[in-house]
């Protein structure tokens, strides 16, 4: 069994916490069959389950027609305050016959400020996001956002 961790590394300003849903952390991810290596984002069929803390994935590889599956290991993740600058987990991966590639952050992310001002479907496509906080009058912002893949 191999597991994976997707992380996360960001600059914050004025940014309590960033959250994702599982759901959206899998279509954000790209994977390879270990099978026949073959990495697409069009798989054959494409099935996300599960609720908190238990999502699941089931997709069928394109070229060499096997299924795999990526499990959830452990609970939801945040990336905060505390981890500006450096990386931590989104999450923990169980996965079998594939494995991440790359972690591309798209929309949907929830950004918490430091006054607590909630932003939502927050686009972080581009690496850095920047907005205004109505609630405290101070900027906030993402920036210099990477990601990476960790075997664990
Ligand atoms: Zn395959």
């Amino acid at each position: 069994m191999v597991n994976f961790k997707i992380q996360l590394s960001a600059q914050l300003e004025n940014v309590q916490e960033i959250l994702v849903r599982h759901s959206r952390l899998l279509l954000a991810a790209q994977f390879r069959c270990t099978s026949c290596q073959e990495v697409t984002e069009n798989w054959d069929s494409y099935e996300i389950s599960g609720s908190r803390g238990e999502a699941n994935l089931v997709i069928r590889c394109k070229l060499c027609k096997r299924e795999s599956t990526a499990s959830f290991v452990g609970g939801y993740s945040v990336y905060n305050e505390e981890h500006s600058g450096q990386y931590a987990s989104l999450a923990e991966l169980d996965c079998r016959g594939l494995e991440p590639v790359e972690f591309k952050p798209r929309d949907h992310f929830l950004v918490v400020a430091s006054s607590g001002a909630r932003f939502e479907d927050v686009d972080l496509s581009e690496k850095e996001w920047f907005d205004y906080d109505e609630k405290s009058g101070d900027s906030v912002s993402i920036m210099e956002l990477e990601t990476q893949i960790k075997r664990v």
